[in-house]
């Protein structure tokens, strides 16, 4: 098997970092009591999920009993937007506001909600992939029971203006959630100071392990239990803690929030490195703000290129990277995400992200840059589109 040399896919999952790990192993090994267990064993592992839940506050601005372990990202948006449109719809509030290009786990989970016969506003993202507060305000109604927004896209990487959006929901009182799972580690987050009622994040996109989650709510709020049993997450989360995913999640948020400025600061100029040689190449864009986004991503269009023939050929040159194309993910439609920033069809479908992350190096990126060039122009000397393209036969880009 080819080995992967220079992974660009941050934005996917990552590595385990070795803090986390080793935080891990003794959970792994000899200390492997129940934290539901009185004896000394079990309280051990009680304190030390009692830690992991200490770290998340502290990260979050947050109380502990503010913070709820789950089992991923997923989950915690689908119990935070169920929960809470559980709650409301029987103050007979059945209308919920988020956006266009949220995760799959906020839109399928409010899809679900239609069915049932909750009322859905999904608000535009503009050709820069950023929400408008103003937006948000005028969506409001007196049956609202949710307002729910991203932090940060995980395709595009822009960053949406939550305080301002936590700050309209106060005023309003309507409760506010954010799937803020790529933004962690990369934005300053205050739950308290910036607004946020509820709030989504997940362990393996800040370097812990896959199939570890948080939701925090805020205690003004008592969810519906999601998973019903034991006394487990104050008994609202049923199920013994996977606790050396905890420990781990715990150190990696640690790590994640002490680290962003270290990160930007090292990030940028090699996005600002990697965006100025792409933007050299013939008939590219950037998909989302230029600037209003995180350090750690770029995403491309490449008008007449396939996105997935172009991962292929990074792939053979051991570099990992995403696309937002269709055959990827199994079906023939393009990513929700550039459609709703106003991509076309074809244009969507010849998209690349760069996810970097702290353990990405200049050389790596030095790299990518040399080899991209090269992929692209035998891609577009193959393809029929490109003939059509060239001569203006197509369609055109705003
Ligand atoms: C990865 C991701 C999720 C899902 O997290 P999992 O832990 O993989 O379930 C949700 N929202 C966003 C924005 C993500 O990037």
């Amino acid at each position: 098997m080819l080995k992967t040399t220079i992974y660009l896919d941050n934005a996917a999952t990552t590595k385990v970092s070795d803090n986390v790990l080793n935080a891990m192993l003794p959970y792994l090994k000899e200390e492997y009591g129940n934290p539901s267990s009185i004896y000394t064993l079990g309280r051990q592992s009680a304190i030390a999920v009692n830690k992991a839940r200490s770290q998340v506050a502290d990260a979050l601005g947050c109380e502990e009993n503010e913070v709820y372990f789950t089992s991923c990202g997923s989950e915690s948006d689908n119990w935070a937007i169920k929960s809470t449109a559980k709650m409301m719809a029987a103050k007979g509030k059945k209308h919920i506001i988020t956006s266009v290009f949220e995760h799959h786990a906020v839109l399928h989970t409010l899809a679900a909600l239609e069915k049932e016969g909750f009322e859905v506003t999904y608000l535009p993202v503009y050709s820069n992939g950023i929400v408008k507060v103003e937006d948000v305000k005028n969506a409001i109604r007196p049956d609202t029971a949710l307002v729910t927004i991203m932090y940060a896209n995980n395709e595009i990487g822009t960053i949406q203006p939550i305080p301002e959006i936590g700050a309209v929901c106060k005023e309003k009182g309507v409760i506010f959630h954010t799937d803020a799972v790529q933004a962690i580690g990369n934005v300053h987050i205050n739950v308290k100071e910036q607004n946020i009622d509820m709030l989504s994040l997940s362990g393996h996109k800040i370097h812990a392990q896959k199939g570890c989650g948080v939701l925090y709510v805020n205690k003004k709020y008592r969810l519906t239990p999601f998973i019903d049993g034991g006394a487990q997450e104050r008994g609202r989360r049923a199920g013994t803690e996977n606790v050396p995913a905890i420990v781990g999640l715990g150190v990696a948020i640690t790590d994640a929030c002490n680290g962003i400025d270290a990160k930007n600061a090292k990030l940028k100029p090699l996005q600002d490195k990697i965006y100025d040689a792409v933007m050299k190449i013939d008939r590219v864009h950037l998909n989302g703000d230029r600037n209003i986004r995180m350090a750690s991503n770029l995403n491309f269009s490449f008008e007449g290129v396939e996105g997935e023939s172009l991962l292929l050929q990074l792939d053979l040159q051991g570099i990992a990277a995403s696309s937002g194309s269709a055959c990827t993910s199994g079906s023939l439609d393009p990513s929700h995400v550039l459609l709703a920033i106003g991509l076309p069809h074809e244009v969507a479908h010849g998209s690349l992200r760069i996810s970097m992350s702290e353990y990405t190096t200049e050389e790596e990126v030095d790299k990518f840059i040399e080899v991209l060039p090269v992929i692209v122009s035998k891609l577009r000397s193959m393809s029929p589109l490109w003939e059509h393209i060239i001569k203006g036969e197509t369609f055109k880009i705003k």
